[in-house]
């Protein structure tokens, strides 16, 4: 089965898998895509490489295209800009981040949707700029730097529709677990099943059964 075939996906994601040139979905793609579009949550076991990035971020962005973004629009405040992405996308590492960020730009190219990158070691006021210009879809490390920006008021999760942890185990190994939860369990974030929630990770020990029991609901179990 080719990938364009899969299902009937927005042009805007039609036409960036005929750039790109994806023939045929990965497996995690195969199970992920659907399940993602069918609005559950989602536990995916799959390792860096499997192609895991595409298969969270076609069906997120396709669904952001088909009912349109949401909450999107920035509310000033005293002459600041706030953003309220409509996804959030939590990664390990800057490195993984940008790779992320990257393929989402490709995913929504020439469309309505903007995609923001946040994370520390880079100036942070060309990402609050960025931010500032619109954001839909954030990524981000769940370093003090995303902390840092919500602090000063220029990103609100209220409307936070789509959340991801994408390499959850490594995040847990650096030691990002409090950050996570106090991202994820801050009031103004939708709660589970008021948001659809996935996580991606190559492991799924003790410490990540708990965090998919806290974090997802009725979820979908995927190892490929
Ligand atoms: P990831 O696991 O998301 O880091 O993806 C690993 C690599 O596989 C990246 O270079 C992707 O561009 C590539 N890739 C992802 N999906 C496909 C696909 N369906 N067909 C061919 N290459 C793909």
């Amino acid at each position: 089965e080719s990938f364009a075939s899969m299902t009937d996906f927005h042009p805007v994601i039609g036409n960036a898998v005929k750039l790109i040139g994806y023939q045929k979905p990965t497996p995690v793609q195969k199970w992920a895509i659907p399940t993602t579009l069918a609005k559950r949550d989602l536990m995916a076991c799959a390792q860096t490489g499997s192609g895991k990035t595409a298969a969270f971020l076609v069906p997120i962005l396709n669904l952001m295209y088909t009912e349109g973004p949401g909450h999107s629009q920035a509310a000033v405040r005293a002459n600041r800009r706030k953003q309220f992405p409509v996804a959030l996308v939590l990664a390990p590492t800057r490195e993984l981040a940008s790779q992320i960020y990257d393929e989402a730009r490709k995913f929504s190219y020439r469309s309505q949707v903007r995609c923001c990158v946040v994370y520390g070691g880079a100036d942070i006021g060309s990402q609050v700029r960025e931010l500032d210009r619109g954001c839909h879809l954030l990524v981000a490390t769940p370093g003090r730097r995303l902390v840092d920006v919500m602090e000063r008021g220029r990103i609100g999760l209220d409307h936070c529709r789509f959340l991801v942890l994408d390499e959850a185990d490594r995040m847990l190994d650096m030691g990002f677990e409090p950050q996570i939860r106090r991202i994820v369990e801050q009031d103004t974030m939708p709660q589970k099943g008021q948001r659809q929630t996935l996580m991606f990770s190559a492991t799924f020990p003790k410490e990540i059964q708990h965090l998919a029991r806290d974090f997802l609901q009725d979820y979908i179990f995927l190892a490929v």
